[in-house]
């Protein structure tokens, strides 16, 4: 191998980009790691469980954080995106924005802040089912452990949780500041966001309380979420008995996304998994145009086919309506055993795909390249350019840490002058 070159930048610390990142440090080269939000995790940090094992989330991500709180090779940067990358493979000089948290490092999350402050605002991590404090720890698994302000919803002059901090902790005048790094190698980690449910104008979501997407599901099963893991309807809370989840919604439709997010039947199948834990009573309809688990995660579907109070309706669902009470209906064409079905329920989960933070992100251009559907696929990048995980297609999050492996090898031999 050549002389080192410098720091490999990852983009991204969710699974894949933090995978990649303690991959590369601990082979012995220097990471920068940078996340846009102010924790790392990703995604997975607000699932309760993974698919197929139906284990929690948290260990896994523990795991990581332990590891990155070992190794010096790794510089975390939170609250940072990308300026600017300019340059080629062996030596970028990249552009990093990082904005103000309002908290430094001297916070030990004694919480004395968030019960003097007097805003309240929606949680972006319970996807606005529960509203947090202006002043507020992200979630259970953040890291690094440090509450964070959502500035623009303080009222003009409020100081009172840095009255409140003995530790001297909040700082309501930090700003943003711009630093440039070198890299020999870049990798896109950004991952994805779910397709905006709004736009799938005969579903209801936003209109109907009770229709939700699997992402909210997320949060309504898990034990720190909005419900504190029971299963209830967002219009009432009045416990769950019929659940429909409707495959594809806006996947797979030149109209919205159209491709396969690869991830969504396993996602039904797991979280019809919750319903029926957490109500052995429940009925679970699950409308499907054709259900994708491949490989090993066949015997998953199986088992919970198994199920005799989950239904499976091969059918597009038509459209949602209001139903009695709170209820929702489904209409849909059965196409297995012919003529309309209808189900009136008490919530429906919409199965919406995964769509590229890439674009969103300004990140698509003449350093980043995207396919038609917005993925920075591997043949499109130019040398020291690679992307891990669902920045370079839908996939789950063993094929992202296998991906983020294989790439952080890439990157590294960059770094080494290979
Ligand atoms: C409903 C649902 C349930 C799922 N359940 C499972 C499951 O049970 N098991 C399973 O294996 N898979 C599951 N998946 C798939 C899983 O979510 C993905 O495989 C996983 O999130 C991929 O991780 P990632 O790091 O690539 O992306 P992400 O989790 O999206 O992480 C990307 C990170 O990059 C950050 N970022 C974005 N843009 C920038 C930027 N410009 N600068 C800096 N940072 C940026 C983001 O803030 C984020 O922290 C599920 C998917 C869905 C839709």
């Amino acid at each position: 191998m050549g002389e080192k070159k410098g720091p490999i930048l990852v983009v991204g610390g969710g699974i894949s980009g933090i995978s990649t990142a303690l991959e590369a440090a601990e082979t012995g080269y220097e990471v920068i790691l940078i996340e846009k939000r102010p924790s790392l995790g990703g995604r997975v940090a607000g699932f309760h469980q993974y698919f197929p094992k139906l284990c929690p989330p948290t260990c896994g991500v523990e795991i990581n954080y332990q590891r990155l709180r070992r190794n010096r090779r790794v510089q975390v940067h939170t609250n940072t995106q990308v300026g600017a990358i300019s340059g080629e493979a062996g030596n970028f000089t990249v552009k990093l924005v990082k904005s103000p948290a309002y908290v430094n490092n001297k916070c030990v999350m004694c919480d004395k802040c968030t019960p003097v402050c007097p805003v309240e605002v929606p949680s972006d991590h319970d996807y606005g089912m529960r509203n947090t404090r202006a002043i507020h720890m992200p979630h259970r698994m953040a890291y690094p452990p440090r509450f964070v302000v959502e500035r623009a919803h303080c009222p003009s002059g409020c100081d009172k949780c840095v009255s409140a901090c003995p530790y001297d902790a909040i700082d309501l005048d930090m700003e943003a500041r711009e630093f440039e790094i070198n890299a020999a190698s870049i990798v896109m980690a950004t991952g994805w966001r779910p397709y905006d449910a709004t736009r799938l104008e005969r579903m209801q979501f936003g209109a109907l309380p009770n229709v939700i997407t699997n992402v909210m599901m997320e949060r309504l099963a898990a034990t720190d979420g909005p419900t504190a893991g029971e299963i209830t309807r967002p219009s009432d809370g009045r416990k769950v008995e019929t659940v429909v989840f409707v495959q594809c919604a806006g996947s797979r439709d030149q109209d919205h996304l159209p491709y396969c997010s690869s991830v969504c039947c396993l996602a039904s199948l797991k979280q019809a998994n919750y319903v029926r834990t957490a109500n052995p009573d429940a009925r679970v309809y699950i409308f499907y145009i054709d259900i994708r688990t491949p490989g090993k995660f066949e015997a998953f579907y199986s088992r919970t086919r198994k199920d005799s109070n989950i239904e499976f309706i091969k059918g597009k669902v038509a459209r949602v309506e209001p139903g009695e009470d709170g209820r929702v209906i489904v209409e849909a064409e059965d196409i297995l055993h012919g003529g309309k079905v209808r189900v009136e329920v008490d919530l429906v989960v919409l199965a919406t795909g995964m769509e590229s933070n890439l674009k969103a992100n300004g990140l698509d251009g003449n350093i980043v390249h995207l396919d038609e559907d917005g993925f920075a696929s591997a043949h499109l990048q130019q040398p020291g350019i690679f992307a891990a995980g669902v920045a370079q297609g839908p996939v789950d999050v063993n094929s992202s840490i296998q991906e983020a492996t294989g790439v952080a090898l890439k990157a590294i031999q960059v770094a080494a002058g290979e």
